[in-house]
């Protein structure tokens, strides 16, 4: 499919998850992926199956919370696989817990993993993206954005991404460039894997009570997510941009 033919994709916490899916997506439809993450060797998993399945993909280290590193990156990016068209803000981190016990590490590290990074990455970006006078940006937020017992921290993080996407895009529309967030629910994926096992439950009792909570009766998966960041980096959403769209099986 050639839904990205000759665009360049960056998608950062790759290594597994939604942005594995993503990667791969993306990469399946035609585009040149860097998937990156915080460790080479995993990366380079995900990138070695795309090309194993035909697609165009490299593996980059980078912590996305460190500017020098992010500049670093997206410059060689834009070097090794012609320009940058398509940014994907996707690595995320929790640290949960109820405000009084909330240390200032967790909040500091998840403020900086979840919002500080899609600035970071959001700036190293635009430069290719104005002087090509294009250019589409999809971060994740999350439901919790609107609220969820625990997590003060991320749920002021992902309610700052849409904020976020909400001014860029009013900053980077006159270059065309369309600037987006997707607002995920439950998904089955490590994170809330992690998040079952901190409160003591397995994790498909975790999802038993997230899906009976959730209109479709089910958690979503990664590709379920993918494909609406897809939409949303494509050309068929040529006239979306400052939007946050929730992908959450019908949760008001
Ligand atoms: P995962 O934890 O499965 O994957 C996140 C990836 O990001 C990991 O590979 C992780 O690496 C990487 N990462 C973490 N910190 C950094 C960093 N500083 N620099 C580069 N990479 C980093 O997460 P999900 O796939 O579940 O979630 C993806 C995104 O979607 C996140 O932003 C999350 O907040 C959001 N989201 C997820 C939901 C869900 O239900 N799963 C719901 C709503 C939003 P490592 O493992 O080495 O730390």
């Amino acid at each position: 499919m050639t839904r990205f033919q000759n665009r360049t994709a960056i998608v950062t916490g790759a290594a597994q998850g939604i942005g594995a899916a993503t990667a791969t997506l993306l990469a399946a439809q035609g585009a040149r992926v860097a998937v990156v993450d915080l460790q080479l060797d995993r990366a380079e998993v995900v990138a070695r199956q795309i090309r194993e399945t035909g697609g165009t993909a490299g593996a980059f280290a980078c912590d996305v919370t460190d500017e020098a590193a992010v500049t670093e990156m997206t410059g060689r990016v834009a070097d090794e696989f012609g320009g940058l068209d398509i940014l994907v803000n996707n690595a995320g981190i929790t640290r949960d817990n109820l405000l009084f016990k909330m240390s200032r590490g967790d909040w500091d590290s998840v403020l900086a993993t979840n919002l500080t990074s899609v600035y970071l990455c959001c700036q190293a970006a635009q430069k290719y993206m104005v002087e090509a006078r294009y250019g589409k940006i999809v971060s994740l937020s999350s439901r919790s954005a609107l609220g969820a017992r625990g997590q003060a921290n991320y749920a002021a993080a992902k309610a700052g991404v849409q904020g976020l996407t909400a001014t860029l895009a009013i900053e980077l529309g006159p270059f065309n460039i369309n600037v987006n967030a997707v607002a995920p629910g439950y998904i089955s994926t490590a994170m809330t894997a992690a998040t079952a096992r901190r409160v003591g439950s397995t994790v498909e009792d975790h999802q038993d009570r997230a899906a009976q909570a959730t209109p479709l009766r089910r958690v979503g998966q990664p590709g379920e997510v993918a494909s609406v960041i897809a939409f949303l980096a494509s050309d068929e959403a040529s006239y979306v941009s400052g939007q946050t769209l929730y992908v959450n099986g019908g949760a008001r």
